[in-house]
């Protein structure tokens, strides 16, 4: 098969489309034939060497994948070839034809889910739900600010929040990033790039503030977010750059709380839960993904140029 493979941590021009030997199922394991890939910012910092996770030395990037069962390893129950699925994780990484998996981490992809927008769930429709349920422990009736709303985790947290009942502000940080943050199901969208946009966000829920804000770029924005909160708001920072300071007093006027989170972390039987929603909700349609660009396999060091740049629209993916 052909794969992408790493053989130097080092710019997008270390991945390299290379001809590999086809992996085989072990026990336990699903083989799957990859229609798209899902691009995503830390398959950039992993390239690089400098992230915390190094893998060893060749390896083939990417969590996240949709396609077709080639084949599944003995005892494997429930998963036959042929299956629609999608991935959240692979053994042998997803920027390639084929791709071993955990049992586990292959999920059934609904008939009316293309494999463009399956290969955009694993990673950021996981986050995002598990940002607004099992970390801010959002409810029907809040409001929520989803702080960079226009790419992956975003747009999915705008349809998975509106679907289940909050008030959602989204920020965009181009024209066509607002009108794809307000046609995915916010109520109120703020271009990020206006001086005294939180303000005017804080405004808008006549002064209370936020009860949840998921932050994509916690460096440029937690010192604000913290001023937005209302009453026992949370922060969840899903995304940093960098350092940044803030003012500890802006907690305890709120009772509020910063909350991490790092998908790698997830407990099984919490990703059991979230895979289950998220299956249920791509069938019955609340949730969307939004494919902006599509790149060809052999495009991986574009795609990932691509998804370090501004101007976001959803998901980048590749295919195979
Ligand atoms: P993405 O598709 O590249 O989207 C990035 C988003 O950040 C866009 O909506 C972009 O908006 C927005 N942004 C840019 N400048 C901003 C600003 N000043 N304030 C607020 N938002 C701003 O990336 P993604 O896949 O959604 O991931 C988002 C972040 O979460 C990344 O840093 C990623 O590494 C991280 N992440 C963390 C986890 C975890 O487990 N903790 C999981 C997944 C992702 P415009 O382009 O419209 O300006």
């Amino acid at each position: 098969m052909k794969a992408i493979r790493v053989r130097a941590f080092g710019p997008p021009e270390v991945m390299r489309l290379e001809e590999v030997t086809d992996p085989a199922p072990g026990p336990g394991q699903v083989l799957v034939r990859i229609r798209a890939a899902g691009v995503n910012p830390v398959e950039t910092y992993i390239r690089t060497g400098t992230y915390a996770r190094r893998p060893a030395l060749p390896y083939t990037p990417g969590n996240d994948a949709a396609g077709i069962v080639d084949a599944v390893g003995d005892g494997v129950r429930g998963i036959s070839a042929g299956d629609r699925v999608y991935t959240s994780e692979t053994v042998t990484g997803a920027y390639a034809e084929f791709a071993l998996c955990d049992a586990a981490r292959v999920h059934p992809l609904p008939g009316s889910v293309s494999y463009a927008q399956g290969a955009a769930v694993g990673v950021p429709y996981a986050t995002a739900w598990r940002a607004l349920f099992q970390r801010a422990r959002a409810v029907p009736g809040e409001t929520v600010l989803v702080h960079g709303a226009s790419g992956g985790v975003g747009s999915a947290a705008v349809q998975i929040a509106r679907a289940a009942g909050l008030r959602v502000f989204g920020t965009a940080g181009t024209e066509e990033g607002i009108a794809l943050v307000l046609r995915e199901g916010a109520h109120t969208v703020l271009d990020h790039r206006e001086a005294g946009y939180i303000e005017k966000a804080v405004a808008a829920t006549g002064g209370r503030g936020f009860d949840v804000i998921l932050e994509m770029l916690a460096n440029v924005n937690l010192a604000r977010d913290l001023k937005a909160l209302a009453m026992g708001g949370r922060v969840v920072v899903i995304g940093s750059r960098g350092t940044v300071e803030i003012d500890p007093r802006d907690t305890m006027a709120r009772d509020a709380s910063i909350v991490g989170m790092s998908l790698f972390n997830m407990p099984d039987a919490d990703r059991a839960v979230v895979h289950a929603a998220l299956v249920a909700g791509l069938a019955n349609g609340t949730l969307r993904p939004v494919i902006g660009r599509e790149f060809p396999l052999s495009a991986a060091p574009e795609s990932h140029v691509a998804v370090m740049s501004p101007g976001a629209r959803g998901k980048i993916v590749l295919l195979p």
